[in-house]
């Protein structure tokens, strides 16, 4: 009888703030950062991997709020915890001191995504499959046993979901052979963020294009002539018929209600909550002209009301709404659904409290018909992402047309298994028996970018060096 024996966690930090990646209207220096675990088991060949994301400071705290959860794991044996995922998530989040710092949010809930996600991790290389391959292969009960349902019944019931899944029987087959295939949609972001000059974001939009890629986000929020301007790069690009590859194909249907450009390519902007509620109108009305298909994260994520309200003073704009990457928890989605505040719900795998709770997410959009466009890019989100998008793509989603999923080429390298995007811009299906949730990393990247003591952190990073240029010690 296998049983989890320990774990061990590390606090992992990437310096992306020294080349501009990643920034935004509110996030100006991002340090791209992993609290990370991997669960030890009696079996030495079967361990199981989990991270959540945060952009720096703070990843410690993370990291120590995930040893006292992860504590409770330790001597279960693990076909007991994957016999009820429900009941092993529920085991997490009900610790009634822990739940103090929450409930089910901030630190704790970000950290209960970690442990939970290194779980399923182990779960389905126990089980040789993919995490997405694991979860389509499970019946609509079982599913719905699994996902974090509590406190959202008033919109969606535990019969209603099964009966969604049920629904989807028919067509999973042919969904999962497509989705294999042909991989599933996404989306740019990398030709868009703040920090870039014009030359590179005009190199990186033909790139883009030439990569297959058709919709493509831009950062707003500090400056509406510099927006304008940046927009009308990227657009005056994306819109010229001699930078579009020759064997591009317009699906019409998946380009409904985004404001296509003549090209039948997409922009869409990101604001990283840096509104109040009003002032998001009158700026996203003054950004009008470069036709965004909607204006994600308009102003702060708790405020439903708020995006309601932004929606509803946007809608004779044909601008929608977008939100979700940092949404706490599957309450905030589902009062968002009720309130008609969203057109495109944007599930982050580590925000929220891990794949149960995602399940539950995913399953309500399901109901309410708004189409999951995960958030993605940081370090390991898009190795987390794509299953989350295999998963709604081939057993949720009423129709998957419109969905795209973000895509970010940075820090890949760092992963066992990294996730890449094909010559279509398709997300490939990961595959093979160890691949788990994508989202072990190579020992030698834990210890050399671990904090404050790996070797890049102690010997390379140029803030020492310089310094060390003051006189305390010259490194390279
Ligand atoms: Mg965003």
């Amino acid at each position: 009888m296998t049983q989890i024996t320990g774990y061990s966690t590390h606090d992992i930090r990437f310096p992306t703030s020294l080349s501009g990646d990643g920034t935004d209207a509110m996030n100006t220096d991002c340090d791209y950062s992993a609290a990370y675990i991997i669960i030890h088991t009696t079996s030495e060949s079967l361990k199981g991997y989990g991270m959540t994301f945060t952009i720096g400071k703070g990843n410690d705290i993370v990291v120590q709020a995930i040893k006292q959860l992860a504590d409770k794991l330790v001597n279960k044996p693990i076909e007991s915890l994957f016999n009820d995922m429900g009941a092993m998530w529920a085991l997490l989040v009900s610790d009634s001191q822990l739940r103090w710092l929450g409930p089910e949010k901030g630190v704790i809930g970000i950290a209960t995504g970690a442990v939970s996600n290194a779980v399923w991790d182990l779960y389905a290389r126990s089980r040789k499959k993919p995490l997405w391959k694991l979860i389509v292969d499970m019946s609509p009960e079982e599913i719905v046993r699994s996902s974090s349902l509590r406190y959202i019944s008033d919109a969606l019931t535990p019969e209603e979901a099964v009966e969604i899944l049920r629904e989807r029987q028919s067509t999973k087959q042919d969904r999962e052979e497509n989705a294999v295939k042909h991989g599933l949609k996404a989306y740019s972001t990398s030709v868009g963020w703040m920090g870039y000059t014009t030359e590179k974001v005009q190199r990186l939009t033909k790139e883009a294009l030439q990569q297959g890629f058709d919709h493509f986000k831009l950062k707003v929020g500090v400056s509406v002539d510099d927006d304008l301007a940046r927009a009308k790069t990227i657009r005056d690009i994306i819109d010229d018929p001699q930078y579009q590859r020759s064997d591009k194909q317009v699906n019409l249907k998946a380009l409904e209600n985004k404001n296509a450009g003549p090209t039948g390519n997409v922009l869409m902007i990101d604001a990283n909550q840096v509104w109040d509620v009003k002032e998001a109108v009158s700026y996203v009305k003054k950004l009008q002209p470069c036709k965004p298909w909607f204006i994600e994260e308009p102003t702060m994520p708790d405020d439903v009301l708020g995006h309601a309200r932004i929606r509803n003073e946007l809608k004779d704009t044909g601008i929608g709404v977008a939100t979700g990457e940092h949404c706490a928890n599957r309450v905030l989605f589902k009062q968002l659904l009720q309130a008609e505040a969203i057109d495109v719900l944007q599930i982050d795998a580590c925000r929220l409290a891990g794949l149960n709770e995602c399940l539950a997410v995913m399953l309500l959009a399901a109901k309410f018909n708004v189409p999951v466009c995960p958030h993605a890019g940081g370090v390991g989100l898009c190795e987390y992402v794509v299953h989350l998008s295999l998963i709604d793509y081939i057993y949720m989603a009423p129709s998957f047309d419109r969905n795209v999923v973000e895509w970010v080429d940075h820090l890949h390298e760092h992963f066992r298994y990294p996730v890449s995007v094909n010559s279509n811009g398709r997300y490939n299906a990961p595959t093979g028996p160890n691949v788990g949730y994508s989202i072990e990393m190579y020992q030698d990247s834990i210890e050399r970018y671990s904090y404050p003591n790996g070797s890049y952190w102690k010997d390379e990073h140029p803030r020492l060096v310089n310094k060390a240029q003051e006189g305390r010690r010259v490194i390279g």
